[in-house]
């Protein structure tokens, strides 16, 4: 089943383990064109990983093509929905059988603890793909009554040959996002994992296989934004391109998908707030602002990224939230058990972080906690660690208050009343995630309401579930994903018109 593109090798935590470096294209390890490769490096203590392929503009052909002939082959086309379910529910109990596997290769790539890579991602994407398995054969259209001298009927059509670009922070579980519905729906996929870290989706391939997809139905690259992301975007064989990562890269991607009009789904940033009223519990509260901002090293796009407070038990909730942050988030080496925050997951980002810090200072915020990098960690003085960082006395015009940092940076506001909490709130190109902290009934609901964003959690953040449609307002993306939701982004209604004896 391996073929000579793959490498052995034994993971920080000691797994042994066979990690493909090929492209995966018809269900085969390939080189790429030109022979380029891209080296993982390990975020906690900046060594090599492993070097894996990376596709040109002519390996997507390949692959496209690849997702094409399947698209029609009957052993894809003619797979009966339930087979077809079967087929994604098996690939679940593969990732179910190999989890401490992908979890070890999650860490070690993405740097995020492993407890986190197990019990959330890998749980996530066993979860996701027999969630949409259980779909695939209750995917049907309607019959619509239009008078008795005509019968229409709706058929569910797959798109088509989809492009699916992912980004590095949560791999596995975005690859999962978009396999799932996709696959319910019987399209093809050519998907790309983010450069920084592909070493767990090309792992998964193999499973892939293994679940018995025929050939072509999943391809899988790995390779930079500009070159193969960009010949995803652009391709004249491809019907829809769906993308998770920053909002510049989505609106490349919508100009480029114009070419041939792509069906798309984007699923882009955020700056996304959590309002805390002056009637909270506040414990409850304190813990998941934390768990909004803090978790998988502030890297998610829903993060709660701005903290807003009512002016009354600001500094309470300053003291205690700056205090759970000290407590809890435990910074150092992602394997090690009593690790909350793992390193950054490339030095670009870190720097990114660490930038925004200065910009802070800079701005007059105050530095309440953290904004420096972490050097007492496992690897003394190396890999991409940052000390948690709080800002308060924040202001909505300084650039802290405004843009995505994506890291463990949080900005703290106050609010007078809840019109100011919500012209606050949502004083922001973005509109992806959102969360209000109160126990009074109708003000959480009139609150979630007005609100302008995607998701609202009320009296909790960040608990996603894969059942329950995921996804941005403004500029923080387009269309669904998750939940039955979900499915209508991968499916394409056609409608039949019968005559049932009207002559001319
Ligand atoms: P990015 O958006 O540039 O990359 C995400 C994916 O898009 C990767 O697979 C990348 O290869 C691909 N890509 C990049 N340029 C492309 C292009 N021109 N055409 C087609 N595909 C392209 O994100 P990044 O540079 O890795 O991170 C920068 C910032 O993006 C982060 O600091 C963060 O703010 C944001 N981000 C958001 C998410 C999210 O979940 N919404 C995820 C990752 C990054």
């Amino acid at each position: 089943r391996m073929s000579a593109l793959a490498v052995e090798l034994t993971a920080p935590n000691g797994r042994k383990y066979t990690q493909p470096t090929g492209l995966f294209i018809n269900n085969e390890w390939v080189k790429s064109s030109s022979g380029a490769k891209i080296t993982s490096i390990n975020p906690t203590d900046e060594s090599e990983i492993a070097s894996v392929y990376a596709a040109t503009p002519e390996d997507v052909d390949a692959a496209v093509a690849a997702a094409r002939t399947a698209l029609k082959d009957p052993s894809w086309r003619d797979l009966s929905p339930t087979e077809r379910g079967n087929m994604m529910i098996k690939l679940s109990d593969l990732i179910g059988r190999d989890a401490e596997i992908l979890a070890t290769i999650e860490t070690w790539d993405n740097g995020k603890t492993y407890a986190d890579s197990l019990s959330i991602d890998v749980a996530e994407v066993q979860g996701t793909l027999k969630y949409y398995g259980g779909y695939a054969d209750k995917i049907h259209g309607q019959t619509i009554d239009v008078g008795a001298d005509k019968f229409a009927y709706t058929i569910k059509e797959p798109i088509g040959v989809c492009g699916q670009i992912i980004p590095w922070n949560f791999p596995l579980a975005m690859a999962a996002w978009k396999l799932g519905p996709a696959l319910a729906c019987g399209n093809t996929i050519v998907m790309k994992a983010a450069e920084q870290t592909p070493l767990s989706i090309l792992y998964m391939a193999n499973l892939i296989k293994e679940a018995g997809f025929p050939p072509g139905v999943i391809n899988i690259l790995n390779g930079y934004g500009r070159e193969a992301g960009a010949a995803i975007a652009t391709h004249l064989g491809i019907d829809k391109v769906a993308f998770t990562g920053s909002t510049a890269t989505g609106k490349e991607i919508m100009k480029m998908a114009s070419i041939n009009m792509k069906n798309i789904t984007l699923e882009t940033g955020g700056k996304s707030p959590l309002i805390v009223f002056d009637d909270a519990e506040l414990d409850q509260a304190v813990k998941w602002a934390h768990v909004g901002i803090m978790s998988n090293q502030g890297q998610i796009c829903t993060a709660t990224s701005r903290i807003l407070v009512q002016d009354g038990i600001y500094d309470q909730f300053l003291d205690a939230f700056k205090a759970q942050v000290q407590e809890v988030s435990v910074v150092g080496d992602p394997f090690a058990e009593t690790t909350f925050q793992g390193p950054q997951v490339t030095k670009s980002q870190y720097d990114r972080v660490l930038g925004f810090v200065k910009t802070g200072k800079e701005e007059g915020a105050t530095l309440v906690s953290g904004g420096e990098a972490f050097t007492q960690g496992p690897t003394s003085g190396k890999g991409f660690f940052i000390t948690p960082t709080i800002f308060s006395g924040v202001k909505p015009s300084m650039k802290i208050y405004r843009e995505e940092v994506f890291g463990p940076f949080v900005v703290i506001a106050s609010f007078k009343d809840e019109d100011e909490a919500l012209q606050m709130a949502n004083d922001t190109t973005y509109g992806l995630g959102s969360a209000v902290f109160t126990q009074n009934l109708t003000r959480a609901h009139r609150v979630a309401k007005r609100i302008e964003a995607g998701m609202v959690w009320i009296n909790s953040s960040n608990d996603s579930d894969y059942r329950v449609p995921f996804g941005g307002v403004k500029q923080s993306g387009i269309g669904r994903e998750l939940g039955e939701a979900g499915l209508a982004a991968y499916s394409q209604t056609k409608a039949v018109h019968v005559n049932l004896g009207c002559r001319l």
